[in-house]
């Protein structure tokens, strides 16, 4: 593992909201990487980050160095030495913008919508599908580009993966229906409107539920050569709703395994699961990718979510379903494991295997 490199100069664009704030807070103090730059609208061109921002995130401060950066335009020309960029921009703008640093060099971790499933771009959680990585250099040969874009995923896909992996490679999962209740904090900032969520639940989150299921197929799935990526045989069934949580996607699952097992092999093949950054020793990496807890009455959003820094997958509630074969509920941070923790894990992971 490279660790006495000299610091990788990086930039986060989408700087002042939700997933930005996240950025900034994660690579405060990175051992790998080092904030130089940051980006958002061109409306705040030029101005001091304290200036623009509202620091929203509860337990930390505005990292000091941030404070002072200027804010700069989404343009590569306008973030000079920059290496790596981690993307927190909307899907309506984030694809133009993303390819245009691509093509200038630069190697994108993006958490937008728009290239997750691209044919050549990686949908990556390094616990789940770390040697998807290997369709970058396609990726660099198709396009002529001489950086790259990698991607995470949706954070209702992300808990929902990490489960069903240690599952799918000890006794194959044929069938998944899960349904969620996420956090406000996964439509960004401001978000849904105070009078349109407190006492509610909405069982409806636009694209979300596509999403889910295509995504979890993609990374499930694998990266054959000469083919591409090859989707996992599993059929997804999502159901998705917004409730009156801050942050953390609780999500309740029944699955179709392809044998017949003990609950007790199920909860050993999670708490067995020694995936590659851990093995690694990646800096973002927790030491339990996931947790099993068995309290009746866990995980719960408020008590679980922060659980290796918001890093690991929580797990609880395994029981036999009616339908399927089990059923078990997750949880998952939506804007560290679900968004920027993930994407500097996916970047960390790239570092390790020399991509950058
Ligand atoms: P957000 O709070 O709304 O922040 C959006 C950011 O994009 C802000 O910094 C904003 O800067 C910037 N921006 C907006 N329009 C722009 C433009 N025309 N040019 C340049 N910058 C522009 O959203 P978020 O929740 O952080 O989400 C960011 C991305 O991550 C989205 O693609 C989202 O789907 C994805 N994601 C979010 C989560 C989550 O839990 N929140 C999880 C996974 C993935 P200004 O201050 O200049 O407007």
């Amino acid at each position: 593992m490279e660790t006495s490199h000299k610091k990788i100069p990086v930039g986060v664009l989408g700087a002042t909201g939700m997933v930005g704030q996240r950025f900034i807070e994660l690579l405060q103090g990175h051992p790998w990487f080092e904030l130089v730059a940051l980006a958002a609208s061109d409306k705040h061109n030029g101005l001091p980050y304290a200036e623009v921002t509202s620091w929203r995130l509860s337990g930390s401060d505005m990292p000091a160095d941030a404070a002072q950066l200027p804010v700069v335009p989404c343009r590569p020309e306008a973030m000079p030495g920059v290496k790596v960029v981690f993307s927190a921009l909307p899907g309506e703008i984030a694809g133009e913008i993303e390819i245009a640093f691509a093509q200038a060099g630069v190697a994108v971790f993006s958490n937008a919508k728009n290239h997750r499933m691209g044919a050549d771009v990686p949908l990556l959680i390094p616990e789940v599908n770390a040697d998807h990585i290997a369709a970058i250099p396609q990726q660099q040969k198709q396009r002529g580009w001489s950086g790259f874009i990698v991607t995470n995923a949706n954070c209702s896909a992300t808990p929902l993966v990490m489960a069903l992996k240690p599952l799918q490679l000890a006794f194959g999962v044929s069938k998944a229906l899960v349904t969620t209740m996420q956090a406000i904090s996964g439509a960004g900032y401001p978000g849904i409107p105070s009078y349109d969520i407190l006492d509610n639940v909405v069982p409806y989150i636009g694209g979300e539920e596509e999403k889910l299921e295509s995504e979890t197929l993609k990374m499930l799935g694998e990266w054959q050569e000469g083919r591409g990526f090859v989707d996992a045989p599993l059929a997804v069934s999502a159901h998705c709703n917004r409730v009156a949580t801050r942050e953390g996607h609780l999500e309740c699952a029944s699955i179709q395994l392809e044998r017949s097992v003990g609950p007790e092999e199920i909860i050993a093949a999670w708490e067995n699961y020694v995936p590659e950054p851990q093995a690694a020793g990646l800096p973002s990496a927790p030491k339990h990718a996931l947790v099993y807890r068995r309290e009746i009455d866990r995980p719960q959003t408020l008590r679980d979510r922060d659980a290796g820094n918001g890093m690991t997958v929580t797990l609880g509630r395994l029981r036999p379903c009616p339908l399927f074969s089990y059923k078990f509920v997750m949880l998952g941070h939506n804007t560290i494991r679900g968004a920027a923790g993930g994407s500097l894990l996916n970047a960390e992971w790239c570092v390790h295997k020399g991509l950058l």
